[in-house]
């Protein structure tokens, strides 16, 4: 159906190049366009409600409409709307809230730095070590590895990181061929052998990340490894059972950083205030944004421990600059709305709440849809979950992607009022916001099973 002239979607479709969309198909499609938010829920621009149960992009924390946030956003435009950290420059929000990261660290950090995007953070975050290492005298010890399915952004550094196929066909990407070394996914449910327990697979899967080491050179060529605690949107995977001891043993012996991409499990998702917490992860470097600012603005950090800051020092004090930064790097008002969301966590007692509501939504999101004739597998932990769909739950095969049974159940779910996404195999994505109550967990649900019995209807 084409849209009115002059409407929103015709518009849209004439001016707006959307981020992953298929620029084509959505020429006859057009978007849906949001025009306001109220807690856990959005409405468009006919007036309809939806529950997001993405929180955006596993962004607003906070529910979409927190006036505290807009308050600090207003009083910190009227003071200093802009100003910049160059060449020693700086200001209050940008220094009080570099203090409240680091108090927070879930490892002793040193530094904080920041972008406005958790792709800028990855690049930097990859920038700083091979600087590091430069500076070090290691000129060598540049690769890095990050896993299959792994999501840590699109700028060309990130997208090399990322292990998705999307973020490489027709990008060039990985770029610096051979740099960019990408192991086995943690996901039990698909990449075990049969039988193999958890523990056995994360033992399988530590010792390929070794033997790979070896393989690239060892401690002289090896520099870091990049992870999710949770992989999102790789269809939110779970590490088995000691995975994630047993990779930093390996990286402890071939002297290797571990920088945990905290975009989405940083603050409270998984029921720990990181994810690197309830995954038991010390990490030498931790990428955050998202819920840093719960996305009202955008802004993420980058925490070093002293080991990097130090190669970053010694390293500038040679070239005479640390030759990277952002225009917005630490950007005040996007500081001062981090700053009011940090304190809002900690008053309200978010990782609390998320381990009560999100112990609430992993038991229903089982009860429910384990047995569903077309969900191969439930996961999750906290507030962030997945069903994968399947079309023969035995075999554990995926639907053809032909029959499109990812985005035909966000269709459904948008008719019944609630914001879904589909993922690699069919993997549909739950992470609400975080101050979500179990009322609304369960009428979020409601909306899902509704949708997924349609699914299975047309599907059959
Ligand atoms: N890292 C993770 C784990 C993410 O989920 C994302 C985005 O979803 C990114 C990095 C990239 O963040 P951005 O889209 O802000 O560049």
């Amino acid at each position: 159906m084409t849209p009115p002239r002059n409407s929103n979607a015709a518009r849209d479709i004439a001016n707006v190049l959307h981020p992953y969309t298929d620029a084509k198909a959505f020429q006859q499609t057009g978007p849906l366009v949001i025009t306001r938010g109220k807690g856990v829920k959005i409405y468009d621009d006919q007036g309809k409600e939806y529950i997001e149960a993405l929180a955006g992009l596993w962004c607003a924390s906070l529910g979409f409409d927190n006036e505290r946030l807009v308050n600090a956003a207003t009083e910190q435009m009227r003071k200093l709307p802009f100003y910049h950290s160059f060449t020693a420059k700086s200001h209050e929000p940008m220094i009080d809230l570099a203090e409240m990261l680091i108090e927070r660290a879930p490892s002793k950090m040193s530094k904080v730095f920041f972008g406005n995007s958790g792709s800028e953070a990855n690049d930097s975050a990859l920038k700083m070590i091979w600087y590091m290492n430069n500076a070090m005298g290691k000129p060598n010890k540049k690769k890095v590895f990050a896993r299959l399915k792994a999501y840590h952004g699109i700028t060309l550094a990130a997208a090399s990181l990322t292990g998705l196929p999307a973020n490489h066909k027709l990008f060039d990407a990985p770029i610096a061929n051979g740099r960019f070394i990408h192991v086995g996914t943690p996901h039990h449910y698909h990449e075990a052998k049969p039988g193999e327990s958890e523990e056995d697979f994360a033992t399988r899967l530590a010792e390929e990340l070794e033997a790979k080491i070896i393989a690239e050179g060892g401690a002289d060529e090896c520099a870091a490894f990049w992870a999710e605690p949770v992989m999102g949107a790789g269809g939110v995977l779970v590490p088995p059972k000691t995975y994630f001891e047993k990779v930093q043993a390996v990286l402890k012996k071939y002297d290797m950083l571990f920088v945990a991409d905290e975009v989405i499990c940083g603050f409270g998702r998984t029921g720990s205030y990181w994810g690197s917490q309830t995954f038991n992860i010390q990490p030498d470097v931790l990428v955050c944004a998202k819920a840093l600012s719960s996305s009202y603005l955008p802004i993420s950090a980058v925490m070093v421990n002293e080991q990097v800051f130090q190669g970053i020092a010694e390293g500038s004090s040679t070239v005479g600059t640390w030759g990277h930064g952002f225009t917005y790097s630490g950007h005040p008002v996007a500081a001062a709305v981090a700053i009011e969301t940090l304190k809002i966590y900690d008053e309200t007692k978010i990782v609390d709440h998320v381990a009560e509501v999100g112990a609430h939504m992993q038991a229903e999101l089982r009860k429910r849809f384990s047995d569903h004739p077309i969900v191969g597998e439930v996961r999750g932990v906290g507030l962030i979950g997945a069903i994968e769909l399947s079309a023969d739950k035995a075999a554990k095969k995926p639907f053809d992607p032909a029959k499109k049974a990812g985005p035909r159940l966000c269709k459904l779910g948008e008719e019944n009022g609630v914001i879904l996404r589909a993922m690699a195999n069919d993997s549909m994505g739950f992470s609400p916001p975080l101050v979500i109550t179990k009322a609304e967990v369960t009428e979020m649900l409601d909306r899902v099973a509704k949708s997924l019995d349609a699914l299975a209807v047309e599907l059959r």
